[in-house]
């Protein structure tokens, strides 16, 4: 099949819920990826941050290999030797708890959900989060998400959700009521164009947490598992979350969600209470094995804060020569670019056409997202054919 065709196959057999690049991947090493007509792209924004460690990482393919020959699924009446192997992995990084595997990012923040609403019965159901932000497409979550246009069209919403402005601590105090049973949020919000949250807005949010019994939830879909140069990102701010969620790069490229919680709630989603078919089968769960022996063996997170100074210093270059730029925010390697621009979209395409994959959020942020194996070279590469882009603008 021709390109053409596979367009065609498209319009008539896929629901056209997606705006597609023009392009059709067919294969992936590490920072690149190949088109159907052979051509080569620097990938700075792998999969949507899926591919966090780079496309095809060999540590994922040979733990999947050893695994695809022993058993792919394994239902969750039955016990597992690998599902709870990732599940201690995943507490020895994060905090004393206990997981719960789904799908996707949506799933997981739909199981924290329900956690807070069980938590919270009868009288305390309400869940504030950020405008903003996102964490996901299902009923609940995208009710859940501070976006209009996410929700338009789908009444009645899940009640109980209330949005307040990021970083902005008394609109949140303000927001609070007997009601109210968790705060969600992302440390930094992605779709919503890499918005840090300040080191004493988290501070402040996680005391007022303690103090008046409510959960705090971090969605680190997409800042977790290293992509900020910690393991994950609310570890930067000195705080520890009742729950947090990850979706994303923690497969390594295969489709898998945690719902993380501490051991003070580890019993409200108690035996009966939450499912899902395929969450934790053996073949994600050694994929996402293999994605953390990747993180440690290659010295990944610190290079995620060294290749992370190196682009943004490289960017900062480039803003001296380029009034186009605003500005330069975000951790690690996960770097927005403001752009003085109302619609930077036509940025990523001419990027496409240099062979340089990134994306483009809230119409004038440029998300630059690297594999974490990224090396000096590829960030000098892809700064030459981003400056090339650019220059056509
Ligand atoms: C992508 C994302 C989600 C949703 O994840 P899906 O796997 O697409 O359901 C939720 N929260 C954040 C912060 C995300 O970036």
């Amino acid at each position: 099949m021709n390109f053409d065709e596979i367009k065609h196959m498209y319009d008539d057999f896929v629901l056209s819920t997606y705006t597609r690049q023009d392009l059709c991947l067919v294969a992936g090493r590490g920072i690149w990826v190949e088109d159907i007509n052979g051509k080569k792209y620097l990938d700075f924004f792998p999969g949507w941050a899926v591919s966090g460690i780079g496309h095809c990482h060999p540590e994922v393919i040979s733990e999947m290999k050893g695994q695809m020959e022993r058993i792919l699924h394994v239902s969750n009446n039955f016990y597992s030797d690998v599902q709870p192997v990732l599940a201690k992995k995943i507490i020895e990084y994060s905090f004393p708890g206990k997981v719960f595997f789904a799908n996707s990012g949506a799933e997981a923040n739909e199981g924290a959900i329900k956690l807070a609403r069980r938590y919270g019965k009868p009288g305390r159901y309400e869940i504030i989060t950020m405008e903003k932000s996102f964490h996901g497409r299902t009923l609940a979550t995208l009710t859940a998400t501070g976006q209009e246009k996410i929700k338009k069209g789908f009444s009645p919403l899940v009640e109980g959700f209330k949005h307040v402005p990021f970083n902005d601590i008394d609109a949140l105090k303000n927001a609070l009521t007997e009601k109210t049973v968790a705060i969600m949020l992302e440390p930094i919000q992605g779709e919503g164009g890499i918005n840090v949250a300040d080191l004493g807005y988290m501070k402040a949010i996680s005391a007022m947490c303690r103090e008046k019994d409510i959960l705090l939830i971090v969605d680190e879909v997409q800042t977790g598992m290293g992509r900020t140069g910690k393991m994950f990102a609310y570890s930067h701010f000195g705080i520890e979350p009742d729950i947090m969620t990850l979706a994303k790069a923690l497969g390594g490229g295969m489709p898998i969600g945690a719902l993380v919680v501490n051991n003070k709630h580890k019993d409200v989603l108690s035996a009966g209470t939450h499912a899902t078919t395929f969450g934790g089968s053996p073949i994600v769960c050694s994929a996402a094995l293999g994605v953390f022996r990747a993180i440690e063996e290659e010295g990944l997170l610190d290079n995620t804060i060294k290749m992370g100074k190196y682009l943004v210093q490289k960017v900062e270059d480039l803003k001296k020569s380029n009034p186009m730029i605003k500005g330069i925010k975000g951790k690690g390697l996960m770097i927005g670019v403001e752009l003085d621009i109302e619609d930077a979209s036509a940025i990523t395409e001419e990027c496409v056409k240099e062979g340089l994959l990134i994306n483009c959020t809230q119409k004038n942020i440029l998300r630059v997202m690297p594999p974490m194996t990224v090396k000096k070279e590829d960030i000098d590469v892809a700064i030459d054919k981003l400056t090339r882009a650019l220059g056509r603008i």
